[in-house]
């Protein structure tokens, strides 16, 4: 890894956990591709949200059963006692304004994998109106200014964080992006001024979580010289492999948050961060 952080990421270190938290109320839905449903949000308490590093982690928390609001937590993460159980998931911010002509706005997009997982019901209906809570941020990646080039690997649910560090990464800076997605109809176009070079990769009808096509990618290509930048998401295994083959056979250099397990296949063993 190389040596200095960014000044938020320094900053960061020490802070209170969350840092803040509050409800958001949903604006409005866009269906960004046929499995991502972009969804903004918009409320006073989303001013709190630090201007900083790309494609933070955000947990967002919905209502116990027949409420209309979440209950937040009130010390550090913790609830008051006889608080019902809610359910809550991390995401990613994908866009945060604080202070724009429409008040401060928070832009999500979830990942529609199905009627099975909560989050992705959700965000399939949700309407303007709903509220939910959320805690947070954390920084996820960070940007190392002494890196020579840069290696974002992910599957849809890193893409946000990806498309959001892109959108931040400083002009002609080498960048290199493997990003695993259904087919092509979930192709996005991203904004940057880095000098990117990026690999799609299409399941095309293997299962989420099971398909090792990302890692076969990364294991293909032909990486730069000099000390990458590196960072990871998708599902945990698929992402333990990615990462063994980084530190290992490429002697890459790779934090404990550099490579992360961002959902977990029911076959996939517990003990898989
Ligand atoms: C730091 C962080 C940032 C994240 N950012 C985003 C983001 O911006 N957008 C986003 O969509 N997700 C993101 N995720 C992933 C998201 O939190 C998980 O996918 C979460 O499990 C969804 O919750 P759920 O209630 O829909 O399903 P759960 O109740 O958690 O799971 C139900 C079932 O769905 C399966 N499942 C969960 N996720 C997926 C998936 N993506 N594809 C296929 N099957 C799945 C599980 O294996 C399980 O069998 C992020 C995760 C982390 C840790």
């Amino acid at each position: 890894m190389t040596a200095s952080l960014s000044p938020a990421a320094r900053r960061a270190k020490d802070r209170p956990s969350p840092l803040t938290t509050g409800h958001a109320t949903v604006v409005r839905t866009e269906r960004l591709t046929p499995g991502v449903q972009r969804i903004v949000f918009s409320g006073p308490d989303l001013a709190r949200l630090p201007d900083e590093e790309p494609g933070e982690i955000i947990t967002l928390i919905w209502p116990a059963d027949g409420a209309d609001r979440p209950t937040l937590p009130t010390d550090g993460w913790r609830y008051a006692p006889g608080t019902p159980d809610q359910h809550w998931r991390n995401y990613t911010v994908r866009d945060h304004v604080a202070d724009g002509p429409d008040g401060p706005l928070l832009t999500v997009d979830f990942v529609l994998h199905g009627d099975h997982g909560f989050c992705a019901r959700w965000a399939a209906a949700a309407r303007p109106g709903d509220v939910l809570g959320f805690a947070g941020p954390r920084i996820h990646f960070y940007a190392e200014p002494d890196a020579d080039w840069t290696l974002l690997v992910g599957d849809e649910t890193g893409l946000p964080s990806i498309a959001a560090t892109l959108e931040r990464l400083p002009s002609g800076h080498p960048t290199l992006a493997f990003v695993e997605v259904a087919d092509a109809a979930e192709l996005q176009e991203l904004s940057t001024e880095a000098d990117l070079v990026i690999e799609w990769v299409t399941r095309d009808g293997e299962p989420a979580g099971r398909s090792r096509r990302l890692e076969q990618a990364v294991r293909a290509a032909s990486l730069p010289t000099g000390t990458p930048k590196v960072w990871v998401a998708g599902e945990s295994l698929a992402v333990r492999g990615i990462r063994e083959h980084l530190k290992g056979e490429r002697g890459l250099p790779i934090g404990p948050q550099q490579a992360i397990g961002y959902w977990k296949h029911r076959d996939t063993p517990d003990d898989v961060e």
